[in-house]
C-alpha cells in the first residue's frame, strides 16, 4: 500500500464516506507514518476551516428564514410573553388607574 492510497481512504473517512479500508489499518499506518499523520492533521484543519466558513456564509439568511418560519408556524393570536408586561406598566392605561 502506498501513502497516497491511505490518504485517499483517510480523506473519505473524514467525509464520513466508506474508505474501502478498515479503520484499524488506517490507524496503524498513521501510527507509523509521520507523513500521513501530518497530512491528516492538515486535512482535518482545512476541513474545519471549510466548515466554519460554510456556516458563516448562509447562517444569517438561514436564521432569518428559520425565525420567519417559526413566526408563521407559531400560535397565532398568542403574544410572546417577553415585552407585554412592561408595556402595560408603562402604558397610559395603567397610569390613569
Ligand atoms: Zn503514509
Amino acid at each position: 500500500m502506498r501513502c497516497a492510497q491511505f490518504r485517499t481512504a483517510l480523506s473519505a473517512r473524514l467525509d464520513g464516506e466508506p474508505s474501502g479500508l478498515p479503520g484499524t489499518r488506517l490507524d496503524k499506518h498513521l501510527a507509523r507514518c509521520t507523513g500521513c499523520r501530518d497530512w491528516l492533521d492538515r486535512a482535518q484543519r482545512l476541513r474545519a476551516q471549510v466548515r466554519a466558513t460554510a456556516v458563516d456564509g448562509p447562517a444569517p439568511e438561514w436564521a432569518a428564514g428559520l425565525s420567519a418560519r417559526l413566526g408563521l408556524d407559531g400560535p397565532v393570536g398568542h403574544a410572546p410573553e417577553g415585552p407585554e408586561p412592561s408595556e402595560r406598566r408603562e402604558g397610559p392605561e395603567s397610569s390613569e388607574r
